[in-house]
């Protein structure tokens, strides 16, 4: 089993609602990629762009909610909606399951009616920000590099108390080192390695410790700016984040977030969900049995809140 901890396919359904999520070729996951594809449980992110107006990002949010559920959960008797360890257990081979996660809180404003909405419709992780500020916190390009608000704080405990996951993928240091502070279920969903590749949205060695310290997860993106300075990225550029996480002790920390449909960019062999068997030979080639099973499954399976 492999799972996949981050794509914004739910964002490019919205922009484009024409697009079909069956066998769309804009779409690095569909239906016919995916049930191709060794990948049986994806994440789906509801991610607002930030040119949606503030008084609009709500009323969006619920839109993608929609599409998940409209185009994906119930047109497809072997995809399932799953929020927990045993809905994923009781998967059969042939049945894929996808889990809803929000990529940024700034489309719940400073209401948490708004989260818990979100959280009752079955999201089951939350990234706190994007790259820019809200009202929990500031994201890796703000320049100010606030950590978590008081609002912020809320947030956090709201997501221990209902057991969601709090993603750290695109926050602030600072706001990094805060949830690692008051949060009982943090992960970072897609990002690398900065010592390898210093591109913002990666973790430095400090955090990276940090997470493999509190058993937390780290999944391992194929953004291709985020694997190497020198494009184009390969499979191999992949393993050598992956590599370099196990060596600080990371063997039961990481994992894959791919973020298909949320970048333009192109990791040679590995163009959408259908080639992730090129990246499982690859796998199988370099680690034991024992750590490929835990990159691609174990590692965030062991984790989960619920
Ligand atoms: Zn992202």
């Amino acid at each position: 089993m492999i799972v996949d901890t981050h794509c914004d396919v739910l964002m490019k359904l919205w922009e484009r609602p024409q697009r079909s999520f069956h066998d769309s070729d804009e779409l690095r996951i569909n239906y016919i990629k995916w049930m191709d594809s060794p990948v049986q449980v994806q994440w789906f992110a509801i991610f607002v762009p930030e040119e949606v107006p503030s008084s609009r990002r709500f009323e969006v949010a619920l839109e993608m909610v929609g599409l998940f559920y409209d185009r994906i959960i119930a047109p497809y008797s072997s995809i399932k909606l799953v929020t927990s360890k045993e809905e994923i257990a009781a998967l059969q081979p042939n049945e894929k399951g996808a889990l809803l996660t929000l990529e940024g809180c700034h489309p719940i404003g400073d209401d948490l009616t708004k989260l818990l909405t979100l959280l009752r419709l079955g999201v089951t992780s939350v990234g706190l920000t994007w790259n820019q500020a809200n009202a929990v916190c500031d994201g890796i390009q703000e320049e100010r590099g606030a950590g978590l608000s008081s609002f912020g704080k809320k947030v956090v405990r709201l997501l221990n108390d209902y057991k969601v996951w709090t993603d750290v993928s695109h926050l602030s240091y600072q706001g990094f080192w805060d949830v690692l502070d008051i949060a009982d279920y943090p992960m970072a969903s897609h990002s690398n390695a900065y010592t390898l590749t210093p591109h913002i949205r990666n973790l430095n060695d400090k955090q990276l410790d940090e997470l493999i310290k509190r058993n937390a997860y780290i999944g391992v993106t194929f953004v291709a700016d985020f694997l190497t300075e020198q494009p184009p990225a390969t499979i191999d550029d992949i393993m050598i984040h992956l590599q370099y996480i196990i060596d600080r002790g990371g063997e039961r920390c990481v994992g894959l977030g791919s973020d298909f449909d949320g970048t333009n960019s192109i990791i040679t062999g590995l163009y959408d969900i259908s080639e992730y068997e090129h990246l499982y030979r690859e796998l199988s080639n370099r680690f034991s049995n024992d750590i490929v099973e835990n990159i691609t499954n174990r590692n965030i399976l062991r984790m989960m809140p619920k």
